[in-house]
């Protein structure tokens, strides 16, 4: 029955099917099942007419049809029609379908009218309002919890409004049986979490009896959802636990303990040596390392990456380090040259501008293994690029990277490399237990000592003379400034305006005869930009006026203002980056956040939340909720878009228990032998069919 062509559910037929299809992919029965209500209104509820406010999201009211004309001309041609209670009137209004909806209606008669009240001219009118003659049928089946579905202008024409839409699944909800909607989780882990069936969850998310009934429903459902999820990744970990033999790197050797005995500049942190552990140990066990390294930015990575790196020196393997642009592959090179200064470790780098001679003389001793450890950017992942024994690779700042350059560094070698995955973008929680719950995670929750917190402003262009006095101020002080200018792509030409325009005004605020500044964007050949990057990181010039090519990981301890333009152009989790590029040396850090007066709320709270806070995790928390998993990069081939009901941004604690409750599963059985368990094989292989974007992953 479910998986029965839409066309055939009675009342559907060919046309409407059609449209279901092309615009809300239904095809089948169980699509039309699994199309969820966005969500629910009192339909027991009659409003008066005289009560109605502008705020009003939607008002029901019960009168009398005194008159309809259809008036005006051309596009503002409408069918108007006045509606009257015992309190007073109001006037309904049809733009479309006007001549069709006037042939229905009838003067004289009794409606119930449903609809979004708006103000025109001091006056209230309702445009398209849902309106249906009264009738004992019609009362009857008003609810408290009235689903209300997603519709458009396509669907609307074929009559499958909102309440099309939920005439047809009450049509099929009628005739299904029990026995007809497949159990899709076993009964221990129904009863373990007290889950409704499948049945009654998909019964009462359409037609609900209850605030209970219907809470339980939609909690059901989204269990299932993240739980079908995390099965999949944890399946996928655990049988690369079991099948995929690693390189054992069983030994701490000359390297590291040269390194760390005699040439490591600092103490490690507590956060630090703490990962460096888990590494060390995941590299030993014999099985391949597939681990995420998180850390806010400045929380010393990069040092965790290059002593990981030495543990496979000591083992007889070499490594490699992938940045997503050539500025941070050049700084990366830069500080594995000044930490290993003086110990006896061959390294070089790699990247887009390298000439074809030096990438020759790389290529061979790669080969012949006298290069022991390898930094660039995606340059590193071509095919001529042979190693002789690659034992471990890190990827630095992973969600610039996708998923198949991963899957093309793991096969540099007979056996896949340890992977090190290391990002500097907090992500929530829920978030991360999704994109990468097939990874193991460890954290860098601690910065070395002695940083000082950034102090974040927000001013507005009236504040602008201000800001140039304080940037003044701070260079006489001997400090280096980024003023940094959105970039987007699809604009690019006017941002590439504004940025020479705002170049040429600071010019003109900080004359050359007084003030170096450097400028660096997209524009500028590889080799410019690192000339001008490198005039800077030598102090050469005070300001450094930028593009957010700058954003990833530049370190320059010096610099210690950073100045926003159109700060409200930027996303949080972009704002918290480029913060990020100061507050690195002893000196106190300022971040200014330049925008115009007038602000979207959006855009007032992630000024008002870096202002607050400087916690990676709580902005990441109110970017998700700002702009949904759907915007966050990586989350498109992840399954997170699959989620029909869960949201991530509000549901991390349905995903926590589905998550243990997989996991379970899976240490129980993970291969789905008992009986009770077979019912999670047979889900993820239909997934798997009717979602083929999921056997990317990973
Ligand atoms: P990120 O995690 O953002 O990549 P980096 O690795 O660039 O951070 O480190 C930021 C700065 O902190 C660098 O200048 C680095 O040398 C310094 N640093 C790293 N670890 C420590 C430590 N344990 N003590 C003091 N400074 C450290
Ligand atoms: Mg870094």
């Amino acid at each position: 029955m479910l998986d029965k062509p839409i066309e055939y559910l009675k009342g559907i037929g060919p046309q409407r099917a059609e449209v279901l299809k092309s615009e809300l992919k239904i095809f089948t029965c169980r699509d039309l099942l699994t199309y969820y209500p966005f969500r629910y209104v009192d339909r027991t509820r009659f409003h008066k007419i005289r009560e109605i406010t502008a705020d009003m999201q939607q008002v029901q009211l019960r009168g009398v049809l005194e008159s309809m004309e259809v008036v005006g001309q051309k596009s503002g041609k409408r069918l108007s029609v006045m509606f009257r209670d015992s309190t007073g009137m109001i006037e309904l209004v049809w733009f479309k379908g006007y001549n069709w909806m006037a042939g229905k209606l009838k003067t004289g008669t009794e409606y119930i009218v449903f609809g979004k009240p708006s103000e025109f001219k001091g006056r209230f009118n309702i445009a398209h309002p849902d309106i249906d003659a009264v009738s004992d049928e019609f009362l009857a089946q008003q609810s408290a919890f009235q689903a209300v579905y997603n519709s458009g202008e396509k669907l609307k024409y074929r009559g499958l409004d909102s309440e099309g839409i939920r005439k047809a699944i009450k049509n099929l909800v009628a005739q299904l049986q029990q026995l007809q909607v497949e159990e899709s989780l076993s009964e221990e882990v129904m009863q373990e979490h007290r889950l409704i069936s499948k049945f009654q969850a998909l019964k009462q998310i359409h037609f609900p009896e209850n605030a209970e009934q219907l809470q339980r429903a939609e909690y059901r459902i989204k269990f299932e959802e993240l739980f079908y999820i995390q099965l999949r990744l944890l399946k996928l970990n655990k049988v690369r636990a079991h099948t995929v033999q690693g390189y054992v790197f069983s030994r701490v050797g000359q390297q590291f303990n040269t390194f760390f005995n005699t040439f490591l500049p600092y103490q490690l942190t507590n956060a630090q040596k703490r990962v460096l552990k888990e590494i060390r140990l995941d590299m030993g066990s014999g099985r391949q390392m597939n681990r995420l390294l998180q850390g806010d930015v400045g929380s010393g990575k990069t040092l965790v990456a290059l002593m990981s790196m030495l543990l496979a020196l000591d083992n007889g393997f070499q490594a490699c380090i992938m940045a997503p642009t050539e500025i941070l592959a050049q700084q990366h090179f830069e500080t594995f040259k000044t930490f290993l200064n003086g110990m006896n470790v061959e390294i070089a780098l790699l990247t887009g501008s390298s000439k074809t001679k030096e990438r020759k003389i790389i290529h061979n001793n790669l080969l012949s293994g006298d290069l022991k450890i390898l930094i660039g950017t995606h340059a590193l992942i071509e095919d001529k690029v042979q190693f002789k024994n690659l034992g471990l690779v890190v990827i630095d700042e992973q969600h610039r990277f996708g998923v198949a350059q991963r899957a093309r560094l793991r096969e540099k070698n007979t056996l896949p490399p340890h992977m090190l995955i290391m990002t500097a973008t907090p992500i929530p929680r829920t978030l991360a237990m999704t994109l990468y719950g097939d990874l193991d995670v460890s954290v860098i929750d601690e910065l070395p000592p002695g940083r000082k917190p950034i102090k974040t402003v927000h001013y507005t262009e009236a504040q602008r003379l201000r800001v140039f006095g304080f940037l003044k101020e701070q260079i006489a002080l001997g400090r280096q400034i980024y003023i940094v200018y959105p970039l987007i792509q699809e604009s690019e030409k006017l941002d590439y305006q504004n940025l020479q325009q705002g170049y040429d005004n600071l010019l003109h605020e900080f004359p050359q005869s007084q003030y170096q500044v450097s400028i660096v964007h997209g524009k500028l050949t590889p080799e410019q930009k690192d000339f001008e990057m490198q005039r800077f990181v030598r102090n050469e010039t005070q300001i450094m006026v930028a593009t957010t090519v700058i954003e990833v990981g530049v370190n320059v301890p010096n610099a210690s203002v950073m100045v926003i333009e159109s700060a409200e152009r930027f996303g949080l989790s972009q704002l918290h980056q480029l913060r990020g590029r100061v507050g690195r040396g002893a000196e106190q850090s300022f971040c200014i956040l330049l925008t115009g007066y007038k602000l979207g709320a959006d855009s007032r709270l992630r000024m008002e939340t870096m202002v607050r806070t400087s916690d990676g995790f709580e902005i990441s928390e109110v970017d998700l909720k700002l702009r949904g998993p759907g915007d966050i990069e990586g989350t498109q081939q992840s399954g997170v878009m699959d989620l029909k009901l869960a949201d991530l941004a509000k549901d991390g604690q349905i995903l926590q228990l589905a998550r243990q409750a997989a996991q379970s599963v899976l240490d129980e059985d993970m291969n789905f032998e008992l009986e009770k368990n077979k019912v999670f094989e047979r889900q993820l292989l239909m997934q798997q069919k009717t979602r083929p974007n999921w056997s990317k992953v990973g």
